[in-house]
């Protein structure tokens, strides 16, 4: 184990998160390797009862793995994963990043449905849920546990599944880092590349208010192997890109299909017809399409979503109004197609509500300079003022920062919330673990 206070060299960058608006500093971070450094941890940090936060892939981005004056958890060193190239049986330890753990599947042609950036942690996504560009396949990421190892507030260790804690791998599946420190997460994989059809088409912004009902009706008509979003982003400089275009706000369309790469060039073929400025979808890497994402780090980042069950053409104008006023070259704005997979009968196993949603709206700031993040955010909100009308009141709390209680029981319902407080009553009856979307524990 790695103890690290604010006098060791590595204090600066052992803080640091993804999201430069988060700059806490806490008394101590332990770095642990292993379940028993973990356990150890804890204790340390209840004997001297400081505020413990967990830490993984830090993208939470509230900054909530982070904070001032505690004890933090880093599993980072946790890095093994075993992969059974025969059944598909992934496990992985809790400092994995998606882009390790894309990398090392996908030598077997397996994956999981994983972040849209490949920098994000393994375990923070897959406890809140875990959306990427598969679910529509595969649901999210937490439909593909089959068991996840813990250590409890208590320091006990227990494995959550099908058949061992049964209530607390349900809670597991959505309710984020409430119930204990995840060592190891182990997945059913799906057989799936390594060659895919994915990219990304760019229209010229001019063309929003056509594109973007064109999209949101050939979207509801594509086949559950289709993963898509539409995304309002500013051009950036790169010869493939006319340069008409750089530095203005466009439309881009992320595609992939799930499937055998032919057929995902079928399938993008309506969307084709709608003639793209630029056209950078074709087979590709998985794994090299799942980093070809990435948000740029050392930025400001303030973050917000709601939930759609339909997108009228009223509401579709918002974004498009919202979008000619995006606040800086690098925050954009983004409608992501549920359905499929997504709102099938895995729903039942998981906690979160409202998986029949049709869309998610997903407008992030992520701004060069802190004035610029101010910015950002006021641009953020007045959109969800705006949108409000048409949201369904359903929340993805992985893509929000901080909004409290009300937010977090509307990611559950109040019936789910109840089931999931017990649970926390039961494994973490004092809200050690309270550095998260906190779910209280019952009767406190
Ligand atoms: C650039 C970017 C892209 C993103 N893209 C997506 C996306 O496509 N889909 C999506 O669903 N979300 C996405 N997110 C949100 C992200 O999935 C969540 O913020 C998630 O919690 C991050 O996990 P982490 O391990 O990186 O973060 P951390 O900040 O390290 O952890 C976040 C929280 O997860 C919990 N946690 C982390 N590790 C453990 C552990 N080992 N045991 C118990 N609890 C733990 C803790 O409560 C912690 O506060 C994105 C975020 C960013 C910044």
């Amino acid at each position: 184990m790695k103890w690290i206070n604010p006098d060791s060299p590595d204090y600066d960058p052992a803080r640091k998160v993804f999201n430069a608006m988060i700059d806490r500093r806490p008394a101590v971070i332990a770095q642990c390797s292993n379940d028993a450094e973990v356990a150890e941890a804890l204790r340390y940090g209840r004997d001297n009862s400081l505020a413990i936060a967990v830490r993984a892939g830090g993208h939470s981005v509230a900054g909530m793995s982070m904070n001032d004056g505690g004890l933090v958890i880093d599993v980072r060193p946790m890095k093994s994963i075993q992969v059974d190239p025969e059944s598909g049986v992934v496990t992985a330890g809790a400092g994995l990043t998606w882009g390790e753990f894309d990398r090392a599947t996908q030598e077997h042609a397996l994956a999981v449905t994983g972040g849209r950036a490949s920098t994000t942690g393994v375990a923070g996504f897959t406890l809140g849920g875990g959306s990427g560009w598969l679910e529509r396949s595969y649901g999210f990421a937490c439909d593909s546990l089959v068991s996840v190892n813990l250590v409890t507030a208590d320091g006990d260790r227990v494995t959550a599944s099908a058949t061992e804690n049964r209530e607390l791998f349900w809670a597991l599946h959505g309710g984020g880092g409430n119930f204990g420190v995840a060592t190891s997460l182990t997945f059913q994989a799906h057989r799936l590349g390594p060659v895919v059809h994915a990219g990304l088409m760019l229209w010229p912004g001019e063309a929003a208010a056509d594109i973007t009902p064109a999209f949101r009706d050939l979207a509801l008509a594509a086949p559950d192997g289709v993963g898509l979003a539409l995304l309002y982003l500013t051009a950036w400089p790169e010869p493939l890109i006319p340069e008409r275009m750089v530095g203005r706000m466009a439309v881009a369309m992320a595609y992939l299909y799930a499937g055998d790469p032919e057929e995902g060039s079928e399938h993008a073929r309506p969307f084709r017809e709608l003639g793209p400025a630029v056209d950078l979808v074709g087979d590709t890497n998985y794994a090299d399409f799942q980093c070809s994402l990435d948000d740029p780090p050392d930025h400001y980042n303030y973050w917000s979503a709601d939930y759609h069950d339909d997108l009228p053409d009223e509401a579709l104008d918002l974004f498009v109004e919202s979008a000619r006023n995006l606040p800086d070259a690098t925050s954009q704005q983004l409608i992501a197609r549920w359905g499929g997979a997504v709102g099938g009968n895995l729903g039942a196993a998981t906690p979160l509500i409202n998986r029949n949603a049709a869309w998610v709206s997903h407008p992030y700031g992520i701004s060069p300079t802190a004035e610029e993040g101010e910015r950002a955010k006021a641009w953020v909100k007045d959109f969800r003022a705006k949108i409000a009308p048409y949201a369904n009141g359903g929340v993805w709390l992985n893509f929000i920062g901080n909004e409290g209680q009300d937010r977090i029981r509307a990611a559950f319902g109040n019936g789910n919330y109840a089931r999931l407080a017990r649970v926390k009553r039961d494994f973490d009856p004092q809200n050690i673990f309270r550095g998260n979307q906190n779910i209280l524990p019952a009767g406190s």
